[in-house]
């Protein structure tokens, strides 16, 4: 099978993969790279426009695998879009949402490119939208009448445990099979079970490279990070200082928000208001609604009416009192300029009683990673707007990740036993690890780090 990578970038940048399988085309993944502005945040959609894709398969609703789609859907219009039920659930909400943050965009940092698409354009291309069950074979090149009747290869979605609706793809041929791991998480999170891909095998794999440069800690348990987490939040609230959590809106804020609703129950933490976005609160509320069809823990938990959440105004964050010991759970989770994240944040970085927690991660070249790397009492730039500011605020990081480590992914290369492993979003040391980790464990597997545009023959 020949597949080309289509990231415009080496490093976790913006996901899409076109496929070639048995006479059959099929994109997985239309995401927009992060760091980048306008157009160059695209795939690298124009070295295959000429090459009609029978469907689209999307992994899940983050921005680096979903944020292109309406403009992939421009060129490949008759593509059928699928998907699992649960992101099916989510990806109108998350397109119309990028709108709303590239006019702002265009707006307040002058990015003429914006909006790359419309709010119009998103509603005209959700008709071609399919949402699928985990586990279930589709012949998704049968859709088209033209094909009826000959051989269709097959795609299933298998749960990823990232974040909800996040899928691994599998992908059958007649002759070869190939598995894409998408984002995944092989352990349990506080509401997300772990993936569920036991029993895959391929010819190839495609896989996620997150943590590839980061080795855990002798001792290390998730349960100790929750444990270090709570304390550290009963500590500030004990002085009468704030701590804000900044978190992305859609996976890493329900997971914390449950996180804080079980402590509050135990008794661990004292029951007080949390304060969130909207956004947060739109895919928490889908997150409740969809909690007896996801494989998770704490099924009756919802977070709504566990905890008194508080939707922040816009403005809101620039006037509040900290003073009196509050919770923020707020975007972005890299505190870029314009959020209530950046907003809050620049009030409490240079206050001794606020505290600023990090749950995930922070590129370094954001505010959230520039405040991240600052040391105490240290004068640094914390963003365009911002200016410069002294850090005297509590800064803690507490590994609550959504992505599995590097270890977990190289016992899975061993399971699935593919002929031939992709690595990809991850930065150069990530991918330079697994390469080096799967020529010593597995050495009759072959391993391409494909570059920004490269097709290679799997
Ligand atoms: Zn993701
Ligand atoms: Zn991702």
């Amino acid at each position: 099978m020949k597949i080309t990578n289509l990231n415009p970038d080496t490093d976790i940048g913006a996901s899409a993969w076109a496929v070639e399988i048995e006479g059959h085309r099929l994109l997985m993944d239309a995401g927009i790279h992060p760091k980048r502005e306008g157009r160059a945040s695209l795939p690298l959609f124009d070295l295959v426009k000429k090459e009609p894709m029978d469907a689209i398969a999307i992994s899940h609703c983050h921005h680096d695998h979903v944020g292109a789609l309406p403009v992939a859907l421009r060129h490949f219009p008759q593509a059928h879009v699928l998907m699992s039920e649960l992101s099916y659930f989510l990806v109108e909400r998350v397109l119309h949402n990028s709108v709303n943050v590239m006019k702002q965009q265009r707006d307040e940092l002058g990015i003429k490119d914006y909006p790359l698409f419309s709010h119009d354009e998103v509603d005209d291309i959700a008709p071609l939208f399919q949402g699928f069950r985990y586990n279930r074979e589709v012949d998704w090149a049968a859709f088209h009448k033209s094909r009826a009747g000959a051989f269709s290869p097959t795609l299933e979605f298998h749960d990823a445990g990232h974040t909800l609706g996040s899928a691994g793809i599998m992908v059958r041929g007649q002759k070869e099979t190939l598995f894409y791991t998408g984002d995944v998480c092989f352990h349990d999170q506080t509401i997300l079970k772990s993936a569920r891909f036991d029993g895959i095998k391929a010819d190839v794999l495609i896989m996620e490279t997150t943590r590839g440069n980061r080795e855990l800690p002798p001792g290390f348990s998730r349960e100790k990070e929750i444990k270090r987490l709570s304390q550290a939040i009963q500590q500030v609230l004990n002085r009468k200082g704030s701590i804000l959590i900044p978190t992305f809106a859609l996976g890493r804020t329900q997971e914390i928000l449950a996180l804080l609703a079980i402590l509050m129950s135990k008794g661990k933490l004292n029951s007080q208001p949390v304060y969130i976005g909207g956004l947060g609160r739109v895919f928490s509320e889908i997150y409740d609604l969809e909690s007896h069809r996801t494989h998770r823990q704490h099924p009756n938990l919802q977070l709504h009416e566990a905890l008194n959440l508080v939707v922040l105004e816009k403005g809101q964050a620039e006037k509040m009192k900290l003073g009196g010991g509050r919770l923020f759970v707020t975007t972005a989770g890299m505190m870029s300029e314009h959020t209530a994240s950046h907003d809050l944040a620049l009030r409490m970085i240079g206050d001794k009683s606020q505290a600023i927690f990090f749950v995930g991660y922070t590129d370094p070249n954001t505010p959230g990673g520039c405040l991240r790397a600052a040391k105490h009492g240290e004068t640094f730039v914390f963003s365009p707007s911002g200016g410069e500011v002294t850090r005297c605020c509590e800064i803690e990081d507490f590994d609550l990740t959504a992505h599995a480590n590097r270890d977990e992914m190289l016992d899975f290369v061993g399971r699935v036993g593919p002929r031939t492993v992709l690595l990809s979003h991850g930065g150069d040391d990530s991918r330079d690890w697994f390469e080096t980790q799967i020529h010593a464990r597995y050495p009759s597997v072959k391993v391409i780090q494909p570059k920004p545009g490269q097709r290679v023959e799997a």
